[in-house]
């Protein structure tokens, strides 16, 4: 059984130790020493990450209440002393975000009685599912609110080791289940866990608390949550793009959103007024696609792509250029396809089931006109191939 230093001491980011074994397996080396500040990975919490006897340690797991360090190389020999060097930087991290995590938890018990099932502490942000498929926004705001009030409160965090048979002098946020000596995190009075993670030494530590999303998943709510250095980061970033925006549209930060608003009305507006000139300009673009007309079978048809025109006018152009030409239209968008005929022998739907068929496009219409969707970018050759066939075969 390793002797887990990080138990005691979470500070401690160098210590000295002999090989317990060393074995190779799938090309990695397993070392075991006698005594590790190494966290593995447990309880929601990653392992870290470091150097034995200058050797990187790319992962530290548990196996039979021995921490086991794997690296690339060999650390060394039975017997070898090594010295270990911790990440700092993850390390403090781990502390901050598991601390986080227990406030966050206590908050959510304590105002809303909700207890939490399962936790993911991750590189970038942690996560706690609690037992309800409901969290309203005002339950969050008051959970975030607690948390940082304890983290403000700069609490200490002790770190307490006793017997089971003691655990009902603890107001424990959960019990556990486990017998025999149990490693207990306290801070202040305020909360109280079993729990084998790296913490801070006082609340302030954590810095501050920030509830940024909620997932419902299995009947439960997922919360996601920043803290620490990352979320100092993160209002540092969100900072610079806010002022950003808001020196782009010369306004103070909390005019953006009015601003914006007025933006997509004004740009909603002009939109309209768009559609509505090229409603107005569609028997000119009409006339010009009528001069690309071809005789097929006595009949005057036109397949051609169209760019520049909103959507919804395409069945309406395509009616231009068949009554323009007395004949078929075909007009085509990236994946959008419009048919039109004027003449009494040739049905508009008749060539869209063609095309559905053959091509795979979805839609139908009348004898007059036609409309398909198309999944892919519509091939305008492969149009013109098969109208010409339809008319051919009339
Ligand atoms: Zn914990």
């Amino acid at each position: 059984m390793t002797e887990r230093l990080y138990y005691t001491n979470p500070e401690l980011l160098q210590f000295d130790a002999s090989i317990v074994s060393s074995v190779e397996k799938d090309g990695k080396y397993l070392t075991r020493l006698d005594r590790s500040a190494f966290y593995p990975t447990s309880g929601g919490q990653q392992n870290d990450l470091g150097k034995l006897n200058g050797v990187d340690i790319i992962d530290v797991i548990e196996e039979n209440d021995d921490v086991v360090h794997l690296s690339e190389s060999i650390v060394g020999n039975e017997g070898v002393q090594v010295t270990g060097l911790i990440d700092e930087e993850r390390r403090f991290w781990h502390r901050q975000i598991h601390s986080a995590q227990h406030i966050l938890s206590q908050a959510f018990a304590r105002l809303h009685g909700l207890t939490t099932m399962s936790v993911h502490l991750g590189d970038e942000y942690g996560n706690i599912e609690v037992d309800s498929d409901h969290v309203s926004q005002s339950q969050l705001d008051e959970v975030e609110k607690l948390a940082n009030q304890i983290i403000r409160d700069n609490l200490p965090v002790d770190i307490l080791f006793i017997e089971h048979t003691e655990l009902s002098n603890y107001p424990l946020r959960k019990v556990p289940t486990r017998t025999g000596r149990i490693r207990l995190i306290k801070i202040g009075e305020v909360e109280y866990s079993a729990c084998g993670g790296t913490h801070v030494n006082s609340t302030a530590q954590v810095q501050l608390v920030k509830i940024i999303s909620t997932v419902k998943i299995r009947g439960r709510t997922a919360v996601n949550f920043l803290c620490g250095t990352k979320a100092v980061e993160d209002y540092c970033n969100r900072y610079k793009i806010v002022a950003d925006v808001s020196q782009h549209l010369t306004c103070n930060i909390s005019d953006i959103p009015s601003k914006i608003e007025k933006f997509e009305a004004e740009l909603k507006e002009q939109s309209k007024e768009l559609t509505k000139l090229q409603k107005e300009l569609l028997p000119v673009k009409a006339s010009q696609f009528a001069e690309l007309k071809m005789l097929k079978n006595n009949i005057h048809y036109v397949v051609a792509p169209v760019s520049d025109l909103n959507q919804k006018l395409l069945g309406n152009l395509c009616g231009l250029v068949a009554d323009d030409i007395s004949g078929i239209a075909v007009l085509t968008t990236d994946k959008k396809i419009a048919i039109a005929s004027s003449v009494e022998q040739v049905n508009a739907s008749e060539i869209a089931k063609v095309l559905s068929s053959e091509l795979g496009f979805k839609g139908g219409g009348n004898q007059k006109a036609a409309q398909l969707g198309a999944s892919e970018t519509v091939d305008v050759k492969t149009i013109t191939e098969k109208v010409n066939i339809f008319l051919d075969e009339l």
